[in-house]
C-alpha cells in the first residue's frame, strides 16, 4: 500500500453513441427517485429479499441491522444517496445499439474522482496526435464536485457547524486518490473531513442520548462509506461498528436500507411487470424511461417458474450471466462455469442466492489499455458507461436530485467480468458519435 501507481487508462477515448449517452443521463433522476422509494418501502424489501436472506448470510446480516434500526426508530432524518448506474450498449440483431443497465451501485460507487481527470488526459493525447478538433469535442466531466455538493447539502441540513464528514475507508487504501478528489472539494468549502476505518469506529465511536455520533469527541454529520459492501470487509467488531453508525443520527451515505435497495435480487424483482408502477405510482414517464434500460432478468426462486429458468440457462449458458448477491467485480458466472454451477444447485434452495440475467453483447472496438508494469498491446475492447446520481431527502421532501457526471470503463473482451478495482477494466473517456 506504500507504492503509488498511475490508474490504468485507455490510450484513446472510445466512441459512444450520443443518443444512448443522453438517454443514460435523462433516466438518472428517475433512478435516484426509485432507489430512494425502495429504501423507504419496508414491505417491498422484506418480500423481495425473503428468499435471499434464507441462503445468503451477508445479505441476511445487513437485513438484520436494517430491521433492528427500524425497530428502535430512525434517528436519521436527512438522507444522502450517491449511486452509479452502469450500462452497456447491446448490439441488436440489426446492429442498432441499445442502452442496457448492468446494475446500479448504491454504496461506495467509485472512480468519480479519478474520472474527473480523464477528459484532460485524453484531450492532451489527441492534441499530441494532431487531432485538436477531436480534442475540443471531449465533454467536461466533474463527478467529484457533484458528489461533494451532495455531501455539502447533507452536512448543511444536519445543521451543526462544528460537525465533520467521516469517510469510512478500507484497511488497505488502494484507491485513496479517487477519494481525495471528493475530499478536497469539501475542504475547499470549509468542511472538515476525517478518514476512519470500521476498526476506529468500534474503538472510538460513541452515541449520546440524542444518538448523535462522536468520533474522538468530534461530532459526525455525514458518514460516507467507501467500504462495507462485501463480506470480507466485516469481522464481528466491524458488524458492531456498522450497527452503531446505522443507529446514529448522522447522515449515512448510504443508509442500510439504500444499500439493500442496490442488491441484485432487488434489481431482478424490479423487472417484474407491475413492480415499478407500484413503487413509483403516478410517475408514468419515469417508469417507461427506467424500463427501457432493463435487460432480461430472471428469478431463481424455488417453484415451477424458477425450475424453468434454471433449465433454460443450462440449455443455453452463453445467453446469460449468473449473479450472486455480491459487489466489487469478479463474482459472476458465465458460459460453461455457469452451466456447471447451476446443474449442481438447480434443485437446492442455494440457487435463490443468485439471479439470472441476459448477457449484453456490445460491439467491440480496438484500443490500447495502459496499465502500470504491463506490456503495451492493442486489444479488442468493450466499454461500460456509468452515470453518477446524487440526491438528498429531508424527511419526506427531496431537496436535491441530480446526475453528477459520468464514468466510462473499458476492458478487453476476453474478460467477461471485473471493474477497474478488480484490475480488469481501465478508465476511459466517451467520444460521442
Ligand atoms: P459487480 O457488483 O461485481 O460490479 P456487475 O453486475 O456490475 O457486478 O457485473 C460485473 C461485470 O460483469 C460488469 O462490469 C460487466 O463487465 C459484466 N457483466 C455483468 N452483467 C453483465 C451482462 N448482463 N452482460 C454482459 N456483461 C455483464
Ligand atoms: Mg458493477
Amino acid at each position: 500500500s506504500q507504492v503509488v501507481n498511475y490508474a490504468p487508462f485507455t490510450l484513446l477515448p472510445s466512441a459512444v453513441p450520443s443518443a444512448l449517452f443522453e438517454q443514460a443521463y435523462a433516466v438518472q433522476q428517475d433512478f435516484n427517485l426509485l432507489v430512494d422509494a425502495i429504501s423507504q418501502n419496508k414491505e417491498f424489501l422484506e418480500r423481495t429479499l425473503a428468499s435471499t436472506i434464507k441462503v445468503d448470510d451477508f445479505t441476511a446480516r445487513l437485513f438484520r441491522i436494517y430491521t433492528q434500526v427500524l425497530e428502535e426508530g430512525l434517528a436519521q432524518s436527512v438522507f444522502l444517496g450517491i449511486n452509479r448506474s452502469d450500462y452497456m450498449f447491446d448490439c441488436g440483431v440489426d446492429g442498432t445499439p441499445a442502452l442496457k443497465q448492468i446494475e446500479i451501485n448504491t454504496i461506495a460507487a467509485s472512480f468519480g474522482g479519478l474520472t474527473s481527470r480523464t477528459a484532460a488526459v485524453h484531450g492532451r493525447i489527441l492534441k499530441v496526435l494532431g487531432k485538436p478538433k477531436e480534442a475540443s469535442r471531449l465533454l467536461p466531466n466533474n463527478p467529484s464536485k457533484g458528489l461533494a455538493l451532495g455531501i455539502v447539502k447533507a452536512w448543511e441540513l444536519y445543521g451543526s457547524q462544528s460537525a465533520v464528514v467521516m469517510f469510512l475507508v478500507e484497511e488497505v487504501q488502494r484507491n485513496i486518490f479517487d477519494q481525495r478528489c471528493v475530499e478536497n472539494e469539501l475542504w475547499d468549502r470549509n468542511i472538515r473531513v476525517i478518514r476512519k476505518r470500521f476498526r476506529d469506529v468500534f474503538e472510538k465511536g460513541s452515541l449520546d442520548d440524542a444518538r448523535r455520533l462522536y468520533m474522538d469527541g468530534q461530532e459526525v454529520a455525514v458518514v460516507y462509506y467507501r467500504e462495507g459492501y462485501m463480506p470480507k470487509n466485516y469481522n464481528q467488531q466491524n458488524w458492531e461498528a456498522r450497527l452503531l453508525l446505522e443507529r446514529s443520527r448522522a447522515v449515512k451515505c448510504p443508509d442500510i436500507a439504500t444499500q439493500l435497495a442496490g442488491t441484485k435480487k432487488v434489481q431482478q424483482e424490479l423487472s417484474r411487470p407491475g413492480t415499478l408502477e407500484g413503487l413509483l405510482s403516478g410517475h408514468t414517464e419515469a417508469v417507461a424511461r427506467i424500463r427501457a434500460t432493463f435487460a432480461g432478468l430472471y428469478s431463481l426462486d424455488m417453484g415451477k417458474e424458477g425450475d424453468k429458468i434454471a433449465a433454460m440457462a443450462i440449455a443455453d449458458p452463453d445467453r446469460f450471466v449468473l449473479k450472486p448477491q455480491r459487489e466489487g467485480g469478479g463474482n459472476n458466472l458465465y458460459g460453461e462455469e455457469l452451466r456447471q454451477v447451476l446443474e449442481k444447485i438447480k434443485d437446492s434452495p442455494e440457487r435463490t442466492s443468485y439471479i439470472l440475467m441476459d448477457k449484453i453483447k456490445p460491439q467491440p472496438a480496438m484500443n490500447y489499455l495502459l496499465r502500470a508494469h504491463s506490456p503495451l498491446q492493442v486489444s479488442e475492447c468493450i466499454s461500460e458507461l456509468g452515470i453518477f446520481g446524487v440526491y438528498v431527502r429531508q424527511g419526506k421532501e427531496m431537496v436535491m436530485n441530480t446526475a453528477a457526471g459520468h464514468l466510462l470503463r473499458t476492458k478487453a473482451i476476453e474478460h467477461a467480468d471485473g471493474g477497474v478495482a478488480a484490475g480488469v477494466a481501465v478508465l476511459d473517456t466517451p467520444y460521442l458519435v
